[in-house]
């Protein structure tokens, strides 16, 4: 099926290949009154509007690469505001998640849950990222803290791949929390032995991840499970320094992981050795704004330093209920000091790159897979300006437009 987007007031995309660094994160080329055309999945021309079966009017309008969330804790059940609730009233989320609450809770309401909710619960989710721009996902398992319920939800997430329009990627985040009765290294052990080689060789994840924190596991533990990782052929991902130093940005740089997340007690030293490696920092501004941290990332540092920085939602019930990737752009901005062709590179080529899809999405470009955010603005500067508003006129997915908004119908024609 082909598809022309005529008449855009401006385009905002990406020239060349792979991730963006220091200033190149800035370099987002923006034309005027530009037409897409895409068939077959991907885009075919730029420039001058082609014949096609349906045709998107874009007048007046902003296109942008579809966004990329390289950061959720999807699938999950149940969410978990009076916890938010008794952190407004002054509650650490450290006792929280000691009182059996936080990760904890999350695992029970999981395992109590039939599959069918579990699935109705996370694709109402999906479909709400997508009506927000977001055309890319990943998904983590990690609320199992058992290995048949780790292997479920990894199964759960499959499940949910084949159903939404968007690409997604799974990670097994087996090491997310410390099971009551094992130890850091009796549940590692297990995550390693039966958990990332069932995920591997069922083809369920493409990554694993783990949380590196005095509240859950140590360097050590993360060592063990990137052997587990490399050995599977699994990329590795870190919770890195959340909420404290723990010098995890380094060891994952040393390590060569995919990516070191969350970041905002990284060191200074750890900035440099990101800035030296392959491994993505990837800031998560909605949980600092969730769990009010004062500590920020060093976000400016990571950028002018040269490291590979990308943006994701961390969408989850507990430290972060947001799952709106135009949101977390705008958080970005006020909170951590990107600027807003970085946050949109972080949100798009950048993230991308974490999932090991940097080939294929990230960019508006002729021969790239043609997902693609219209959003109802004449800029994309009203996306940071005007956060509480969801600016998205139409989402397409590898060449198909599979979300309008509601008044925007009259701007489509379809053969
Ligand atoms: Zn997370």
């Amino acid at each position: 099926m082909s598809l022309s987007i005529r008449s855009a007031a401006s385009l905002v995309t990406f020239e060349g290949d792979g991730p963006l660094r220091g200033e190149e994160l800035r370099s987002a080329s923006a034309s005027p009154a530009a037409d897409v055309n895409c068939d077959g999945g991907v885009v075919t021309s730029l420039g001058a509007p082609e014949a096609s079966k349906d045709v998107f009017d874009a007048t007046g309008c902003t296109l942008v690469p579809g966004f990329v969330d390289p950061h959720t804790h999807l699938p999950f059940y149940g969410w978990r505001a009076d916890e938010d609730a008794a952190r407004l009233q002054g509650t650490r989320y450290e006792t929280i998640h000691a009182e059996e609450g936080g990760i904890f809770r999350s695992a029970r309401l999981l395992r109590e849950a039939s599959d069918d909710e579990v699935l109705d619960f996370s694709l109402g989710v999906a479909a709400s990222m997508l009506r927000n721009g977001t055309t890319t996902f990943e998904m983590k398992s990690g609320y199992g803290l058992e290995v048949e319920q780790e292997l479920r939800q990894l199964r759960l997430a499959k499940e949910i791949a084949a159903r939404v329009p968007q690409t997604t990627r799974t990670t097994c985040l087996a090491a997310h929390a410390v099971p009551k009765g094992e130890t850091q290294g009796s549940w590692v052990g297990k995550a390693a032995a039966e958990v990332v080689a069932v995920a591997a060789a069922e083809s369920l994840a493409t990554a694993c991840d783990i949380y590196v924190e005095t509240i859950a596991f140590y360097l050590e533990h993360a060592a063990r499970l990137a052997t587990a990782a490399e050995e599977h052929g699994l990329d590795m991902r870190v919770h890195a320094d959340q909420l404290a130093d723990n010098q995890t940005a380094s060891f994952a740089a040393r390590w060569n992981f995919r990516s070191a997340d969350h970041l905002n007690h990284t060191s200074p030293e750890g900035v440099a050795d990101l800035a030296d490696s392959e491994t993505a920092a990837v800031l998560l501004p909605g949980a600092t704004f969730t769990l009010m941290q004062a500590k920020k990332p060093p976000a400016r540092d990571l950028v002018d330093s040269g490291a590979i920085v990308a943006l994701g939602s961390d969408f989850n019930p507990g430290t972060s209920p947001v799952h709106s990737m135009p949101f977390v752009i705008a958080l970005a901005c006020r909170t951590y000091g990107l600027r807003p062709f970085e946050a949109l590179a972080a949100a798009t080529v950048n993230a991308a790159y974490v999932l090991r899809l940097e080939d294929e999405i990230g960019r508006i470009q002729e021969g790239r897979r043609a997902d693609i955010v219209v959003l109802d603005a004449p800029s994309f500067d009203h996306v940071t300006y005007r956060p509480d508003l969801n600016h998205v006129a139409a989402v397409v997915c590898g060449g198909e437009l599979v979300y309008v908004a509601p008044g925007a119908e009259g701007r489509v024609k379809r053969a």
